[in-house]
Formats: C-alpha cells, structure tokens, sequence
C-alpha cells in the first residue's frame, strides 16, 4: 500500500493542449479519493498519468514518496479497472483473474496463483463462476472479475476509470456497495473517477473537484455539499442542483426575486461590502409550511410562492417555482399537501438559509 502526491502535474497532449494545467493532491495511504468534474475536465488524463499511461508533461508524481515520473506501468505496481473490464474472451474467470500473476512470470508458483485467485474469488463472490467465460456472465459479474484481476496482485492501489457506467441502475447500486466495502476490507490507497453524483458523494473519503484541467476543491463529500468553495462547485455538487439567484443588498436586507431575507451574521460576512451577490441555495432548503414539524416554524424566512409544476417520485416531491427573468426555481419537499389543478398554486413554503446556501459574488457558469 501507498501514499499517492501529485505535484503540480500537468499533461499538455502533442496537438499543444493541456488537459491538466497543474493539479497538487495529497492521496494518503489507504485512502479513497473519489475524481469528479464535467466531460473533458481531464480525469482520466490524470488517472491514466499516475498508472503511466500517459507520461507527464511537468511537475512530480510520487508513489510511497518515490518520484515515478518516468517508471514503465508495470514497474509502478498500481492496479486499474477500466469501464470495458478489459477481459480476456477466451479465458475462463480463473484465468482471467489469474492473469496478472501467470505474466510476472516466475514469480508466483501454481499453488500461490491457487491460493490467491481463491481468496479473490471467495471476497467477490465468484466462487462458483470460475470455470465459466466472460461471455457467460452478467454485467456485474465480469466487473467483479475485473477487480478480482487487481485484488490478486495486491497492488499498491487501485485505479478505477468509471468502473460502473456500463451498468444498468440497480447493479450500478448493488456494486458501488460491494465496492465501498471490498475497499474497507482492503484498505487499498484507491483512485476512482466518475461522473455519477451518487457515486462521488457517497464513496470516497474526499472527493476532487476538476473543471478545465484545473483542481478547484478537495474535500469530505460533506464539506464539499455545504461548503463549496466557488459557484462551479456548488452548482456541480449536488443532485438536483443548487438554484443560483441574484441578490440586491440594501442595509440589512438581501433583496431575492422570491423574497426579501434579513441578513444574518453568517450572511453578511459572506456578502462583505457588495452591492450584488449571487445567492445559492439548496432544493432541499425548502419546508411546506403546511407539512412541516410546527417547532420548525421559525426556522427560516417565510415566503409565499406560485408552484406551476411538481413532480412527485414517492420519497421525495419537486415543486418549480416559476419566475419571468430566469429558470425556476426547484424546491424539494417531502410532500405538498395539496393536488395542483392544472392552474398551479398558491403555498407558503420556509427557506432555512444554513450551511448548505451560499453567497458569492461572480458568475455561476
Ligand atoms: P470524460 O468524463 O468525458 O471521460 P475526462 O474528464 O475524463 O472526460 P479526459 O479524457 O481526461 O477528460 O480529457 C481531457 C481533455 O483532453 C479533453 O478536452 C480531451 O478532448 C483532451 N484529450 C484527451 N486525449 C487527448 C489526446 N490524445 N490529444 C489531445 N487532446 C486529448
């Protein structure tokens, strides 16, 4: 096991551009750090960077405090699990796990491959599937050989590439758990890059924020839901999204298109001396006055709206508010006590302004 650092690494690819303008992360022994950013932002660039699939164009990468800038793939002893699996067609899941171990040739006597594939095998419940081809297999299955085929090197740390999106919904569910605790187990040093807010939020001990090649946040998934860093930040984190509004202040008012919100401390520290902020705020910031526990009654500012359209998915229900200037804004609610009747309605709904809203001065795109 390792520690990963990333030090002001960059890759600018040979047609001149930079997929990653200097990124320095600390990866701790044993930990699990989740990438995450939009399509093109540079994640697999630098994954495929630290297992040696793409040199790198400037700065340092150090695996257990050794610089490992210009070492072969192989020599760098790190595990990666692709999103195709990469699977051997023609060799049985035995085989294929085995794999890794058959080609350090010398290395690793029949017995210790045995062994190791077994023990493999037992933790990704594949016991019963070793004779079979990958073709024979489901989705989740052929995952699990894939990480099987890492787990037996027992690598300095595993690298994954957005192991799950071939997958449909359920499965993609049912192995980000086996994947959590496989983790847990081992206590691997792990990279995992994905674009699936589930998985980024409920994985990884800290979770990378990337935009345009460039590191913007690192932090718990917590931390990073109710204190992002900028506006990229907080509009990425978070499913569904941060509503963004403009804000006019004027003395200890915070002018909002929905309401007027008397500023707090907290608020005005984060306002400063501007004038116009742009304020965030969560879906989940929003209560039905009608439905809610009656103590919380003065736990935010009161606000009168017209919904147009809900969208109700059983656990939780969505209510847009509709503005003329901008999009609408998205309230969740645990339910709205009454039907819509196709004309919309009028409801009282509280914001609580807490951790998870945010004032920023700047553009949010
Ligand atoms: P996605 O989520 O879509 O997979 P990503 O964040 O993993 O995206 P990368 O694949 O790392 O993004 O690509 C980062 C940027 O580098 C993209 O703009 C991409 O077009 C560019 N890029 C990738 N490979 C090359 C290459 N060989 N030559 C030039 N540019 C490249």
């Amino acid at each position: 096991m390792a520690s990963i650092t990333l030090d002001n690494v960059v890759k600018t690819y040979p047609d001149g551009f930079t997929a990653v303008k200097g990124v320095s992360l600390d990866i701790a022994d044993g930990e699990f750090v989740i990438l995450v950013g939009p399509s093109g932002c540079g994640k697999s660039t630098l994954l495929r960077m630290i297992v040696g699939l793409e040199d790198i164009s400037d700065g340092e990468l150090r695996i257990a405090d050794e610089v490992v800038n210009d070492k072969a793939p192989r020599d760098r002893d790190l595990a990666m699990v692709f999103q195709n699996y990469a699977l051997y067609p023609h060799l049985t899941v035995y085989e294929n796990i085995a794999f890794p171990l058959r080609l350090a040739k010398g290395e690793y006597t029949d017995e210790q491959i045995d062994e190791r594939v077994r023990e493999a095998s037992r933790l990704l419940e594949l016991d019963e599937h070793l004779e079979r081809k990958p073709a024979n297999l489901s989705g989740g299955q052929r995952q699990r050989v894939a990480m099987g085929r890492a787990i037996v090197r027992r690598a300095k740390a595993f690298l994954f590439d957005e192991p799950l999106s071939n997958l449909d919904a359920k499965l993609r569910g049912q192995m980000r758990t086996e994947i959590a605790r496989l983790q847990r187990n081992l206590a691997t040093t792990t990279v995992y890059v994905t674009h699936d807010q589930t998985e980024a939020m409920t994985l990884g001990d800290r979770v990378a924020v990337l935009r345009r090649g460039e590191l913007q946040q690192v932090a718990s998934p917590r931390g990073l839901y109710d204190q992002p860093i900028n506006l990229f930040v907080a509009g990425f984190i978070g499913s569904p999204p941060m509503n963004f509004l403009p804000g006019i202040v004027e003395g200890d008012v915070l002018r909002l298109p929905i309401v007027d919100v008397p500023m707090d401390e907290r608020m005005r520290a984060a306002v400063g001396d501007r004038e116009v902020v742009i304020v965030g705020i969560r879906p989940d910031a929003f209560e039905d006055v009608d439905t809610m526990e009656p103590d919380r009654a003065d736990a935010g500012v009161r606000l009168e709206v017209d919904v147009d359209v809900t969208e109700w998915l059983g656990e939780v229900l969505y209510a847009y508010i509709p503005f003329e200037t901008h999009e609408a804004v998205q309230a969740q609610l645990e339910e709205l006590d009454r039907d819509l009747d196709g004309e919309g309605m009028r409801t009282q709904l509280i914001i609580s302004l807490d951790a998870a809203s945010t004032v920023r001065a700047g553009d949010p795109a």
